[in-house]
């Protein structure tokens, strides 16, 4: 069986092809810069090289078109050798609770939330609407970012605003990046050869954008990112949790900032690690600073570290112990000086790093805790594209 995954973001469609037997990629790629005078194809498949080409795209409809042509041409036969396509969905609101198939009266609900995330649900819905044009009669499963948040108690997931702008305006906490989250709990269950559903665990997605989950017996209780990705943990170029009273202050001493595009760049984009350290949102650029003994940079690196140690003893409480703790995505893969940060003096909680295992440099899974830590810490790379295809996959079989 083959899957496609979709994954139509705001100027660019990232794909991939799984061959699900043996869960291989046979074909992934990108398109970038749509919309652009100058857009740009990369693609690569199975021991191939890469080939890039620079391309005019004004829509997602024709990246869609682009991309399955391309597949055609020269990774399959046939359209019906794709059995079901999985689109990566951003937000699924409060509709979604799960994976759904992407029928008539489904595809609506999803034009519901085009407001909630403006960029990415209209590419989501061009994504769905292309590959209805292009391979007809193949089903679209829709996986959503924070469906797997569903379980959130409301007390996690409420936030003490007048309680109309709940009702009215479904402002709560929703969580993101849940489809990685997902995915190495899964995984991190297989290596310590338990059942999902007897074991505790807080999750860390470290990348541009950085996400803490709590996840008791297979279902998040509480997550770091909120209402929109911008709460939780300092990023790359996000602010995290900051005093709210900051925001009016800022809008009254600066009127620039009354433009809501304007202060949510700053929020957003000129915030976190670049706004801390004045060099760069990526954290390896930071760590050469650091070296080079840039004391901005080395104060950004601490901050970052301290905002998830915070989650992660807090999350540790809430659920009263855990059997791992599992680092994934860009930093939380690679960045071993994070990770010996945020562990270090922790054996009070039954976790204790292994600091040689920590820095083997792998993109395998593995544990990096000494081997008397109670708590396990994993190091799991993520596969939010995998995850997208199974689930996929899951809900063709349960139709
Ligand atoms: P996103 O998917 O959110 O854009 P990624 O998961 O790719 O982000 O993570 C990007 C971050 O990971 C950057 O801060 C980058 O510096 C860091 N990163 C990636 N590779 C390495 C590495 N080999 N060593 C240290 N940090 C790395």
């Amino acid at each position: 069986m083959k899957v496609l995954v979709l994954n139509c973001g705001s100027s660019s469609v990232k794909y991939a092809l799984f061959e699900m037997q043996s869960e291989k990629k046979l074909a992934w790629g990108i398109v970038e810069c749509i919309g652009l005078p100058e857009s740009f194809y990369k693609r690569q498949a199975e021991n191939c090289q890469e080939k890039k080409d620079i391309i005019k795209i004004s829509n997602h409809t024709e990246a869609v078109e682009l991309v399955i042509k391309e597949l055609l041409n020269n990774i399959i036969s046939d359209i019906s050798e794709i059995t079901v396509v999985g689109h990566r969905i951003v937000h699924g609101g409060n509709k979604f609770s799960k994976s759904v198939l992407a029928t008539e009266e489904v595809k609506n609900n999803l034009k519901w939330c085009f407001s909630i995330a403006p960029l990415h649900i209209p590419a989501h819905y061009a994504g769905i609407e292309a590959v209805e044009k292009m391979l007809p009669g193949i089903p679209s499963v829709l996986v959503f970012d924070t469906a797997f948040y569903q379980t959130m108690p409301d007390y996690a997931y409420t936030y003490a605003l007048p309680y109309k702008f709940f009702i009215e305006d479904n402002i709560r906490r929703y969580g993101f990046h849940g489809t990685s989250h997902k995915y190495v709990s899964r995984k991190a269950a297989e290596m310590l050869n338990r059942s999902l559903d007897e074991i505790n665990l807080i999750t860390a997605h470290l990348g541009n954008g950085s996400s803490i989950t709590a996840i008791k017996k297979g279902e998040v209780i509480d997550t770091s990112m909120g209402f929109t990705p911008l709460e939780g943990v300092v990023m790359g170029t996000r602010c995290g949790n900051i005093d709210p009273a900051i925001i009016a202050y800022i809008i009254d001493k600066y009127p620039q900032y009354k433009d809501t595009v304007a202060l949510n760049r700053l929020l957003n984009q000129e915030s976190g690690l670049i706004g801390i350290s004045g060099i760069s949102a990526d954290m390896r650029d930071i760590s050469v600073a650091i070296d080079n003994g840039n004391q901005r940079a080395s104060l950004a690196f601490e901050m970052l570290c301290y905002s998830i140690k915070k989650y992660v003893c807090a999350y540790f409480g809430i659920l009263n112990g855990i059997d791992a703790l599992v680092f994934t995505a860009g930093i939380g893969e690679n960045h071993s000086a994070v990770r010996e940060n945020i562990c270090k003096n922790l054996d009070a909680l039954g976790i204790e790093i292994d600091l040689q295992e920590n820095i083997k440099c792998s993109n395998k899974e593995r544990c990096i805790s000494v081997k008397s830590s109670r708590t396990k810490i994993m190091v799991i790379p993520t596969n939010e594209e995998l995850m997208i295809a199974k689930d996929a996959q899951m809900v063709l079989t349960n139709v």
